[in-house]
C-alpha cells in the first residue's frame, strides 16, 4: 500500500502546475487579452489527469478501492485515457465503456494505455447505456471500483485544490485579479471546482458554463442535436453541475470552435483540441458582455493530436456571424 502512495505522490509531480499563458488578440479591431491554462502539459495530455489521480488517491485514503480492483468507467475519451494510464500504472485492470462514435485516436490511445474498450452504438443506447451497464456491473460484481466522474464530488474538488489555486497564484504574481471564468461543461468538474475557488478569492467573480449552440443541453435539459466539440455536453445535465450557482450559459457554434482551434494552432503554435477553440470563443463572448472590462480566464483542456481524423484537420465552412472571422491573433506570453 505504501508503494501505491509513493507512486501517487510521484504522479502528482507530473500532473498540474501547467503553464498559464496570456493571449493577446484583436477582435473587431479592438485589442483584447485572455488567460488560459495549457492543460495538455499533463501526464497523458489532458485536464482529466487531475481528477483521475485525485479520485484514485482519495479512494485509497478512504479505503474505497483495493489494490488490483478493476476500474470501470464511462467516458467520452480523455477521462478514460487518464484512468487507463494512471490505473494501469497503479496495478489495476481498467475497463472503459464509450460511445462508438468517438475519434479513432481516442480508441487507439485507450488501448495503448492497456485498457479494455467496450463500445456502445447510438442504437444500443449510447452514453446513457454505458452508464447503466457500469452501474449494473457495480451492483453485481466484487472487486470493482467505479470513479463515477459525473457524480463524484472529488472530480470538482481536484480542480478546487489544484487548478483554481494555480490560476490565482500565477496571476497574483503579476498583480492581476481574475474577474470571469468560462469553460465548456462535460462533467462540470472543471467549472464547479475552479469556479468555487476563484469565487472564494473574489466574490464578484463571474462563472460562465459553456455549451455548443448546435446542441444546447444545459439550456434545454435534453440532447437537442449532435455536435463536434468532443469532451463537452454528452447527453444530459451532469449531477455535479449546479447551474443555480453559476452565471449565464454561453453558447458557441461547433464549426466556429473548429476554426478557432485551427487558428490557435496556425497562428500561435498552440495545437489545441476543439473544446479549447470553443473556450476561446466563450472568453471573447464574456469580454463582449463586459465591454472588454473583465479579466477572463479559461482552460485549453487537451491538444489536437486526438482529433487528426476529425473535422479539426479539414477545411471548415465559414458561416455568417462566426466570431472567429473577426479575430486576429497577435501573440502569447507565458505568465
Ligand atoms: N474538453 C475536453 C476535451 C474534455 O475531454 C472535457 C472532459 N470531458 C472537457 C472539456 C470538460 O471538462 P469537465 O468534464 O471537467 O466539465
Amino acid at each position: 500500500m505504501n508503494n501505491i502512495f509513493n507512486k501517487i505522490s510521484n504522479l502528482e509531480k507530473l500532473i498540474g502546475n501547467t503553464p498559464l499563458v496570456e493571449i493577446l488578440f484583436k477582435y473587431k479591431g479592438k485589442e483584447m487579452k485572455i488567460y488560459t491554462k495549457l492543460e495538455y502539459y499533463n501526464y497523458t495530455g489532458s485536464i482529466k489527469d487531475r481528477m483521475a489521480l485525485y479520485i484514485l488517491k482519495k479512494a485509497y485514503m478512504d479505503n474505497r478501492i483495493k489494490e488490483h480492483d478493476t476500474i470501470i468507467e464511462t467516458t467520452s475519451g480523455n477521462t478514460g485515457i487518464s484512468f487507463a494510464a494512471i490505473g494501469t500504472y497503479l496495478g489495476h485492470t481498467v475497463d472503459i465503456y464509450m460511445p462508438d462514435w468517438m475519434s479513432d485516436e481516442r480508441k487507439n490511445l485507450l488501448k495503448s494505455f492497456n485498457s479494455k474498450l467496450h463500445l456502445v452504438s447510438k442504437n444500443d443506447g449510447g452514453f446513457l447505456k454505458c452508464i447503466s451497464i457500469t452501474n449494473e456491473i457495480k451492483s453485481t460484481s466484487k472487486n470493482v471500483f467505479l470513479p463515477c466522474q459525473f457524480s463524484n464530488k472529488d472530480n470538482a474538488t481536484a480542480h478546487y485544490l489544484s487548478t483554481g489555486p494555480e490560476i490565482w497564484n500565477s496571476l497574483q504574481k503579476i498583480g492581476v485579479k481574475p474577474s470571469a471564468f468560462v469553460a465548456g461543461v462535460g462533467t462540470g468538474g472543471t467549472i464547479m471546482g475552479i469556479g468555487k475557488y476563484l469565487k472564494e478569492k473574489n466574490p464578484n467573480m463571474k462563472i460562465y458554463p459553456l455549451e455548443p449552440s448546435n446542441s444546447p443541453t444545459l439550456s434545454t435539459g435534453i440532447q437537442v442535436h449532435e455536435h463536434r466539440i468532443q469532451g463537452i455536453i454528452d447527453e444530459f445535465i451532469p449531477p455535479i453541475l449546479n447551474l443555480n450557482s453559476l452565471n449565464s450559459i454561453i453558447n458557441v457554434d461547433d464549426g466556429d470552435s473548429i476554426i478557432m482551434a485551427q487558428m490557435l494552432s496556425k497562428k500561435l503554435g498552440l495545437g489545441v483540441g476543439i473544446s479549447s477553440g470553443a473556450n476561446f470563443l466563450g472568453a471573447i463572448k464574456v469580454l463582449e458582455l463586459t465591454n472588454n472590462k473583465a479579466t477572463v480566464i479559461t482552460v485549453f483542456a487537451d491538444d489536437n493530436k486526438k482529433y487528426l481524423s476529425t473535422d479539426l484537420a479539414k477545411d471548415e465552412l465559414i458561416k455568417k456571424g462566426f466570431i472567429s472571422s473577426y479575430v486576429e491573433l497577435l501573440c502569447l506570453n507565458r505568465i
